[in-house]
């Protein structure tokens, strides 16, 4: 299985922020990782030309469930395709939370993502209520349940394990925190999906950095990191993706 160092810009960036694939490309040419950044949309194309010819993958941050339409504002997974996107971003807690978001709008959005023949990586993870309150498993299980469609793979799904008070906030779960909440998602995909989720990528994202990230990745079950801060300066990015290798 290829690790993935997937970069989340959520709606930073402009056209000079693209300097940053260039400093990440030429640090590391030819990385042990997959490598992936999903800038805002408006980047999308752009980046995508940038990043040709380097081992750098373009993503985008969500999409709308259908191909086309009367949907004001939104994009299809197939203009993420044509702007040359390989992967998408589904219910990240940000999405949920401010758009309102339930598992089945997720789902929907995954099989479109597939639908255009790329990647989806679909996000979990609990609030810090709910990790209080005890209740991380049930709550991570349930959106799975809700959130993954029938027919994932580990070819056309990655799986973004994100509790929602790690992320932005400089916290993050225990080591033994981290390892019990992906050997779980683990067991829970290999019961419904059977081997073929050995292969699918767990990754752990809230408040990883250059410094936390080589602990986090020996983690079993951890097979990378869904990154939003510092993935912004190759700097910081190029140390998550060095740490991965
Ligand atoms: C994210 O938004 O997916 C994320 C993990 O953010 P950060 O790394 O900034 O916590």
């Amino acid at each position: 299985m290829q690790k993935l160092a997937a970069g989340n810009w959520k709606m930073n960036g402009l056209d000079a922020a693209l300097a940053e694939i260039d400093a990440l490309a030429a640090a590391h040419p030819s990385p042990e990782c997959e490598v992936l950044i999903c800038p805002p949309a408006t980047l999308l194309s752009r980046l995508a030309a940038r990043a040709e010819g380097t081992a750098i993958q373009t993503g985008a941050q969500d999409c709308h469930a259908a191909a086309s339409g009367a949907h004001t504002g939104d994009i299809s997974a197939e203009m993420i395709a044509d702007a040359g996107g390989a992967f998408v971003i589904v219910g990240h807690s940000e999405r949920r939370a401010d758009h309102g978001e339930d598992d089945a709008t997720v789902r929907a959005k995954a099989e479109a993502t597939w639908r255009a023949g790329l990647t989806a990586i679909i996000c979990v993870g609990e609030t810090l209520e709910e990790r209080e309150a005890g209740r991380t498993i049930d709550i991570v299980g349930g959106q799975l349940a809700g959130s993954v469609p029938d027919g994932a793979t580990a070819a056309n799904t990655v799986i973004a394990y994100e509790p929602v008070w790690a992320i932005g906030t400089g916290k993050v779960p225990t080591l033994e925190e981290i390892s019990e909440v992906h050997d779980d998602i683990r067991a829970r995909l290999t019961d419904r999906f059977g081997g073929d989720a050995g292969g699918m990528r767990l990754l752990y994202g809230g408040s990883v950095k250059p410094s936390n990230a080589a602990e986090i990745f020996g983690v079993s079950n951890v097979d990378g990191a869904l990154v939003g801060g510092a993935s912004l300066k190759a700097s910081d990015f190029g140390g998550i993706v060095e740490a991965l290798g």
